[in-house]
């Protein structure tokens, strides 16, 4: 090994230099101790042999020079064990200096007694012990290197210069030999120190790494013990190695319990996805609520996780590092929340009654679906204020918004602009303006009735307050919702102005469709008079054998103006006026006759065996509706068991007894009974079992998104299958295409009615669809 002092250095930083430089001096001191004895025999031999010649007073004085030398190099090296630490390297490299070189001084100057002698033996001696000592000190002083060469030169010059000088041939080649024999050692010395320095090198680079693994380990000790977010770390089967306590307090739990858990059985499944990916070498995250797994704490987390690997870079496991950002969250929520609420009533304020408006605007003009803003405010609220003091109309605007809120719908707003002002959004009122103004005028008047009961503030006397409505439905005059608005305020204030606890609409579109709706009761009132009315059927068919088997009777208005009118636009009004129940009579009455002569005339071959009525809940509700119903039947000879009312949920869900009750003696009767448009309300199937239907008819809204909202399949699919368990037969609706009717054969379901059979029609295109070929339906495939 050659040493190359560029080449060692050069990864090698100047502390590094200087901690081996300490090392070589250190391993130079260590090796001088070691020959301080064999130095004081071989000279204490040299004065021995020395005893009986001459020169014996010279070699004493020598001997003695020797011995202080070693005295002093004695002294030193045990300073040096004491003291090392106090002076640097550099001192004490000069004072070994000193030392050595003294030393290689006093015994090269032996060389001069060499030729004083003639005693050849003496002579041998000496040469023996010079050439033994360089060749010691050519690898004791090795890690010195150029100390090494100055030792052996300062030791091995004197004897030259006696040798050659000397004149003797024999001696003079015995120099050159002591010459070559220098060369040797001081290659010698330099391989050795080559060897030193290398070990050196690796000594302290490892050290180096040491000092650095431990500096890191503490690192990391210190950041997963003190670190203000969980971390914990898990093997690649998902079990829990260790946690810091941080971790452990967020999920409320013990070192027990935590280490050694199973992360595959945390009952919140959250997390699982990110675990996992890190134990396949990937990062992963999660960012959302978490339930914690004891105490049930609803938490919202960040979650992010990374591989753990071994030294040989296997995968092990991963780390998960779980930040609690659940105040965080709750602070954005509550700046949300006081961004669109009213503080003092906690419900909508204006931005996000204007906001909901908009989106209702735009919900209008795409589908038309009608709109109405009402604006309303408390008469007198101001006499209140000032007469009872501020907390006490607080109290009453917090009970006036709490009674508005139970009074409207679900998909309505009921919001506090400011003061004692409030606006109300009616949403989805259909999209005819007769049908919505209604409704809205309903609510006013549910409003009206809500503000008769007194208001129990905590005041002395209970307070008596009233509000003037204003109403603004939507309509293509209405270009934003702050038009809507202000005609809601123009109407109010008219309101105001008629004398309080009054309902206004905004005048000029209103005053027309009240006009049309007088018009349309006046002229329902005379419509079964006249013979205006008619049924058209609509054929229902049994799946498994795309036969019609029945129909379901519909009314139509022939008005000799209008032309043919909706049952839309018929219900609500007759219903209001109260005309639903002759109406609802007649109907019953048509379809029983019209099915018997369906029966009994040349269409035996058909398989139509009931007929459907529609029965409305102002209809239901008359007292005398069940024993009306077994009259007409009885009068028109239907088989009772032919015959099929349909209910909707909203008829069944008041006064359930009376309900039971009434459907109880129609079943028992023989007629059946089944829940028109399932679906669009409330109630479970599991509450609807109490009542003794006999089949379910899905409302045709699922049934128009089955193919393309797997909700609503999913919500079609559960029907059907809840259905076949309580034994209830279902008929879908407004089935249009062949793939919504194979996706419902293939989920089980018995019946359905649609366009992709047939329209409702008129009763002689029903009897032509009857008699048609085979009575088969046009459903292919
Ligand atoms: P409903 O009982 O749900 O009747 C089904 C409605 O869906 C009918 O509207 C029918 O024309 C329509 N329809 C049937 N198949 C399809 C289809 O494939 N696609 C679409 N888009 N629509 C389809 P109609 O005749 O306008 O009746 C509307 C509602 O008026 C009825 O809904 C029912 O609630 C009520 N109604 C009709 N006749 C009477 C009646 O005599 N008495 C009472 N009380 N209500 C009636
Ligand atoms: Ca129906
Ligand atoms: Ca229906």
């Amino acid at each position: 090994m050659v040493f190359n002092k560029k080449d060692f250095f050069r990864d090698v930083d100047t502390a590094d230099k200087e901690r081996i430089h300490s090392e070589q001096v250190a391993i130079a001191f260590k090796q001088a101790f070691a020959s301080l004895f064999p130095l004081f025999f071989g000279a204490s031999v040299l004065l021995f042999l020395f005893t009986k010649t001459p020169l014996f007073s010279q070699v004493a004085l020598w001997f003695s020079i020797v011995i202080a030398t070693l005295l002093w190099r004695f002294w030193l090296l045990r300073a040096y064990r004491q003291y090392s630490h106090d002076y640097n390297t550099k001192t004490w490299e000069r004072r070994f200096m000193y030392v050595m070189y003294t030393s290689a001084a006093v015994w090269g100057s032996s060389a001069f007694f060499l030729f004083q002698t003639s005693d050849q033996l003496h002579q041998f001696f000496l040469i023996f012990l010079l050439t033994g000592i360089a060749s010691v000190a050519s690898g004791t002083l090795a890690s010195l290197l150029s100390m090494a060469i100055v030792f052996l030169l300062l030791l091995l010059v004197p004897m030259l210069m006696v040798m050659f000088l000397q004149g003797e041939f024999e001696f003079q080649m015995m120099g050159i030999l002591v010459v070559a024999y220098f060369f040797l050692l001081a290659s010698a010395s330099k391989r050795i120190h080559a060897n030193i320095m290398s070990a050196l090198k690796s000594k302290i680079l490892h050290q180096k790494a040491m000092e650095a693994l431990d500096l890191s380990e503490e690192h990391f000790e210190t950041i997963f013990k003190e670190a203000p977010t969980g971390i914990f770390y898990y093997d690649i089967n998902l079990i829990v190695i260790n946690s810091n306590i941080e971790m452990m307090k967020k999920l409320q739990i013990d070192k027990e319990q935590m280490i050694g858990l199973d992360l595959k059985k945390l009952p919140d499944t959250c997390l699982y996805e990110a675990m996992i990916s890190a134990t396949k070498g990937e990062k992963g995250y999660y960012e959302g609520p978490y339930v914690s797994m004891i105490k049930k704490v609803n938490l919202w987390i960040t979650f992010q996780t990374s591989p753990m690997y071994n030294a040989q870079r296997e995968i092990i496991g991963g780390v998960a590092i779980v930040t609690d950002i659940t105040e965080r969250i709750k602070a954005e929520e509550k700046i949300k929340h006081q961004a669109y609420f009213d503080a003092l009533t906690d419900i909508p304020n204006r931005v996000l009654m204007k906001d909901r408006l908009e989106q209702s605007l735009s919900h209008y003009r795409r589908h038309g679906s009608l709109v109405a803003v009402m604006f309303l405010d408390l008469d007198h609220f101001k006499s209140v204020n000032d007469s009872l003091g501020h907390y006490v109309g607080d109290l009453l605007l917090i009970e006036t918004a709490a009674r508005l809120s139970r009074i409207c719908r679900e998909g309505d707003t009921v919001a506090r602009l400011g003061g004692d002002e409030f606006v109300i959004l009616l949403n989805d009122l259909g999209t005819d303006p007769l049908v919505a103004v209604t409704r809205a005028e309903t609510v006013a008047e549910k409003i009206h009735e809500v503000f008769s009961t007194p208001f129990d503030v905590g005041a002395a006397e209970t307070i008596t307050t009233s509000s003037s409505i204003g109403i603004a439905l939507v309509s293509s005059e209405v270009q934003s919702a702050d038009d809507l608005l202000k005609f809601a305020d123009t109407a109010m204030y008219q309101a105001k102005k008629e004398g309080r606890n009054t309902t206004r609409f905004y005048q000029d579109q209103m005053d027309q469709w009240i006009k049309k709706r007088l018009f349309l009761e006046n002229a329902l009132r005379s419509a079964i008079k006249n013979g205006e009315l008619e049924l058209y059927y609509q054929p229902v068919i049994e799946i498994s054998t795309k036969k019609i088997v029945g129909a379901e009777a519909l009314l139509r208005w022939n008005h000799p103006e209008l032309g043919l009118v909706m049952p839309d636009e018929i219900i609500d009004i007759a219903e209001e006026s109260g005309l639903i129940v002759s109406i609802g009579e007649w109907v019953l009455r048509e379809a029983c006759t019209q099915f018997v002569h369906w029966r009994s005339e040349n269409l035996s071959q058909s398989h139509i065996d009931r007929i459907a009525i529609n029965v409305s809940a102002v209809q239901f509700r008359q007292s005398d509706f069940v024993d009306k119903v077994i009259r007409i039947v009885a009068e028109s000879g239907i088989v009772p068991s032919m015959l099929e009312l349909e209910l909707t949920e909203s008829t069944v869900i008041d006064k359930i007894d009376t309900v039971i009750d009434k459907m109880n003696r129609l079943r028992h009767a023989g007629i059946n009974i089944s829940m028109d448009d399932f679906g669009t309300g409330y109630s479970s199937l599991a509450y609807l079992k109490r009542l003794p239907f006999s089949t379910l008819k899905i409302d045709r809204s699922f049934v128009r998104d089955i193919m393309s909202d797997a909700d609503d399949a999913a919500l079609v699919e559960t029907i059907l299958s809840m259905a076949s368990i309580f034994k209830f037969d279902v008929i879908a609706e407004g089935v249009e295409t062949i793939e919504q009717f194979r996706f419902l054969e293939n989920h089980g379901c018995q019946y359905f009615q649609g366009y992709l059979c047939s329209k409702p029609v008129q009763v002689s295109q029903f009897e032509e669809l009857l008699t048609h070929d085979v009575q088969n339906c046009s459903v292919q495939g």
